[in-house]
């Protein structure tokens, strides 16, 4: 795995605890490895495909709950203020992470690449969340989250 900001190798550098949540609603611990990038000393967190940047929910439960997915084998097991606020942040972020996937793909193109024209055309993909988080928060182009006292 090559650094984000400098495609350089990079160095693991201790690692951290990170909880989230499960679709079943356990909660999980995972460790995450803290790498630095061997060229310009950046630290970056290993981020393992089933988490989602600043949420507790696991990628399975976020996009059940974008998709609107609340029935049988895809019941979501979360509180409905939950529900509620991680709906907002999606829409509220829709339109930055287009423009940020169409940026990613003009900029670093990989292969089997094509053009997204929308949203929802993007969350037509199965396992989309996954792809988002991976595409974006590996070039370090993930939208921050605006601080506030209720963590998603
Ligand atoms: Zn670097």
């Amino acid at each position: 795995m090559s650094s984000p900001c400098c495609l350089a190798k990079m160095r693991c550098f201790g690692k951290r605890k990170r909880k989230f949540v499960e679709r079943t609603g356990v909660t999980s611990t995972l460790l995450i490895r803290r790498l630095q990038c061997c060229k310009c000393k950046k630290i970056h967190h290993e981020l393992p495909d089933m988490l989602v940047p600043y949420k507790r929910h696991c990628s399975e439960t976020v996009q059940n709950i974008i998709d609107d997915r609340n029935v049988e084998d895809t019941e979501i097991l979360c509180e409905t203020p939950t529900i509620i606020r991680i709906k907002q942040w999606f829409s509220n972020l829709s339109e930055r992470f287009l423009a940020r996937l169409q940026h990613r793909r003009a900029r670093f193109p990989l292969p089997g690449d094509l053009k997204i024209e929308s949203m929802e055309q993007y969350r037509k993909q199965g396992s989309w969340l996954k792809n988002l988080v991976w595409e974006l928060a590996n070039h370090n182009l993930w939208v921050q989250p605006v601080p506030s006292l209720t963590p998603g």
